[in-house]
């Protein structure tokens, strides 16, 4: 099992090829084809694990391939990936986009801390993913709701964290804004609490642990 025997793009493929990955991690070799096949995940991984190329890696492939196969130039985000902290947004972002080099796959970094006219101009320029912690992208989604129609994958990292008092209610918020999109959640341990949440936000949600 390695990255090239999968059906990965061939750009995707020279991009974690030039990331210096020569096989999936045990995560990688469960996530990356059940979140090709359209599952919701609940996956507990530490940091470490390769985690964050396990999402990264379907949602890249599969958003690139539904933009070159679209006709339309409107380019609403197709992916939404929430953490909890600014530092850990910006380091996801910046992974993603070393994994999409060359692909039709534009990012768009939504944290406090930096203005939110420059994220609001960089969502309406068009971009295939959102990578943000939830308190800024609600208050940028504000009088935008429509503006999350198209997205068909939700990343929660640090999912225990997300779904805590105090994050929970705005991570619900952004979730009722999106028409049944394929969740991926992780976690380092999933307690029970969590796996009953997860459980209500998608169908047939499917635990992984490794
Ligand atoms: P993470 O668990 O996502 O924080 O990733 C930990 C580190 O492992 C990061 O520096 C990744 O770039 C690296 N990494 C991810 N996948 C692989 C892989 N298949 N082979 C080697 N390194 C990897």
């Amino acid at each position: 099992i390695s990255f090239s025997s999968s059906n990965l793009p061939k750009k995707l493929l020279q991009n974690i090829e030039a990331a210096g990955y020569e096989m999936p991690t045990p995560v990688q070799m469960q996530a990356i084809p059940a979140a090709l096949t359209g599952k919701s995940l609940l996956v507990s991984a530490d940091t470490g694990s390769g985690k964050t190329a396990s999402f990264l890696v379907p949602i890249v492939s599969h958003c690139a391939s539904v933009r070159l196969e679209s006709s339309t130039n409107q380019k609403k985000p197709l992916a939404i990936i929430l953490t909890p902290t600014r530092e850990l947004s910006i380091q996801v972002e910046e992974h993603a986009k070393l994994l999409a080099k060359g692909l039709p796959f534009k990012t768009a970094l939504v944290v406090g801390g930096d203005p939110m006219a420059g994220q609001r101009h960089r969502i309406e320029g068009g971009v295939e993913l959102i990578v943000g912690t939830p308190g800024r992208l609600i208050d940028l989604l504000t009088k935008h709701d429509n503006e999350l129609d198209d997205v068909i994958f939700f990343v929660l990292d640090e999912v225990d964290l997300m779904l805590q008092r105090g994050f929970r209610d705005q991570v619900m918020q952004i979730f009722r804004a999106l028409s049944q999109p394929q969740i991926l959640m992780y976690s380092a341990t999933i307690s029970p609490e969590v796996e009953k949440m997860a459980s209500s936000m998608a169908k047939g949600i499917v635990v992984i642990s490794v």
